[in-house]
């Protein structure tokens, strides 16, 4: 693809986005769609991603195609085509009350929701890259600072010593935020990150030596199995050949965010883990790969950042909300993000041809909407990741194991989640700018 150079007859606007994971590619394409021309700073020398799947939901495809359509376009490469709906409901199971070991099935307890679609993250980051104008992107540039003088472009300071110029920085650079610091301060609490005390494993067991263990219904639907302190969601992959396992378990000791946050785990973790779960967790545990991958999750639940934006400065996705994996929403929330962000930022346009407004000003306004409009939602759900965990590993005094109690509420934070109206968010950008 072409440079996105705009015409000398338009008024500009030079957009800095910092961070090329996948929040920044699709703000960026979001901007290029409309004109608006950008460049992305990426600390990494290439694109990189850790962790393996993502899950999209039909509110993210919906939001996606309104934002660039070559963005459906890349998950469509990368992610198999959709299912009957009926057919890829998310199940709930007891994981725990099941026969030890006499062969008993898992008790189901409900479904969320349906149309989930899942993907290999590198491969869509590529995918992403692919539709990215050539000269957009700067790779081993690590933002240090951001100068704002009254009247003149922002100036961006690197940790190699170089400086860039722009009219507006949108900071996409995932949980540990450097944009988010320079917005709210270095000493305010919420510059860091906290863990969640929860670690996850994740394996890929062969569907077809999974399947005698747990079953027809499991072995081809993703599914969620209940338990105290630590939880699995299963869900096929690679064409229903493999079964990923995602386990996670509450985890009482400290984890130093200095220290990273993958690490290589073994099975036999997993297996003490689940030691006391039901047969079918049990199994599963068992049939997990020798070594494997283990995270620590960390989120901003303690300390929640007060506003997404200072002056002509904002955040966006990880950065601004970085919520516990839970609820397995966290890129799509960052998806919606980039819709209200390309709309604005297209609003400003508009208004600086039409010489409405001063370019500061227009930017001000614009990020104090993406605040004004994005931050409820988003806060919420780093708090509900919290609360859905609880839920799935029988923490809250009030509804224990109860399913008759947990899954009422289950659902009606899904339906939070997934029920996203695209139209009311892009109405409510309209009148707040
Ligand atoms: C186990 C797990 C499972 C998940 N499953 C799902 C799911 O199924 N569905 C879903 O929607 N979400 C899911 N999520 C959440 C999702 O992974 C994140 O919300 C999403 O990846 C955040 O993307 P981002 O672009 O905001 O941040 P990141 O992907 O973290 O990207 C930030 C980028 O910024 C760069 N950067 C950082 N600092 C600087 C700097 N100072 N200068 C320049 N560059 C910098 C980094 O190198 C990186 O490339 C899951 C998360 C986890 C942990």
């Amino acid at each position: 693809m072409s440079p996105n150079k705009p015409s000398n007859d338009t008024p500009q606007l030079d957009i800095a986005v910092i961070g090329g994971g996948i929040i920044g590619l699709v703000v960026t394409l979001g901007l290029v769609k409309r004109g608006i021309s950008v460049k992305i700073y990426e600390q990494s020398s290439t694109f990189r991603e850790t962790g393996a799947g993502l899950g999209f939901l039909p509110k993210d495809f919906e939001c996606m195609a309104r934002i660039n359509p070559d963005i459906v376009k890349a998950l469509e490469a990368v992610t198999p085509p959709a299912t009957d709906a009926e057919d890829d409901w998310l199940y709930v199971a007891d994981g725990y009350h099941q026969g030890k070991d006499d062969g008993k099935k898992e008790n189901l307890l409900g479904r969320m929701h349906s149309g989930l679609r899942g993907c290999r993250r590198v491969q869509f980051l590529t995918e992403l890259g692919k539709y990215i104008p050539d000269g957009t992107i700067e790779f081993r540039k690590r933002l240090e600072r951001v100068v704002e003088r009254e009247g003149e472009k922002l100036e961006l300071g690197f940790t190699d010593g170089n400086v860039a110029l722009a009219d507006a920085v949108i900071g996409c650079d995932g949980i540990k935020s450097r944009v988010r610091r320079i917005i709210i301060g270095e000493d305010h609490p919420a510059c860091l990150p906290r863990y969640t005390h929860t670690i996850c494993f994740r394996g890929l067991v062969p569907t077809q030596k999974a399947r005698p263990f747990v079953g027809d219904l499991i072995a081809s639907h993703p599914t969620m199995h209940l338990g105290p302190d630590a939880h699995m969601v299963t869900y096929p992959v690679a064409g229903q050949t493999f079964l990923n396992v995602v386990a996670m378990s509450h985890d009482p000791k400290d984890w130093r965010l200095e220290d990273g946050w993958e690490k290589t785990g073994t099975r036999q973790e997993v297996e003490g883990c689940f030691s006391s779960f039901g047969q079918t967790c049990r199994d599963l545990a068992a049939l997990m790969p020798e070594t494997l991958t283990k995270w620590a999750l960390f989120d901003t639940f303690d300390h929640q950042i007060p506003f997404y934006n200072l002056g002509r400065v904002c955040v966006a996705g990880d950065a601004a909300h970085a919520a516990a994996p839970h609820h397995g929403a966290g890129a799509g929330l960052g998806v919606e993000d980039s819709l209200c962000l390309s709309v604005l930022m297209e609003k400003v346009l508009e208004d600086l041809a039409d010489g409405k407004t001063g370019k500061e000003q227009a930017l001000e306004k614009a990020f104090e909407t993406f605040t004004a409009v994005r931050r409820e939602r988003c806060q919420w759900m780093v708090e509900s990741s919290h609360t859905v965990c609880d839920l799935y590993e029988w923490k809250r005094p009030d509804i224990k194991e109860d399913p008759a109690k947990a899954m009422p509420e289950l659902v009606a934070r899904y339906q939070i989640v997934v029920g996203f109206d695209t139209d009311a968010m892009l109405k409510a950008t309209a009148m707040g700018y």
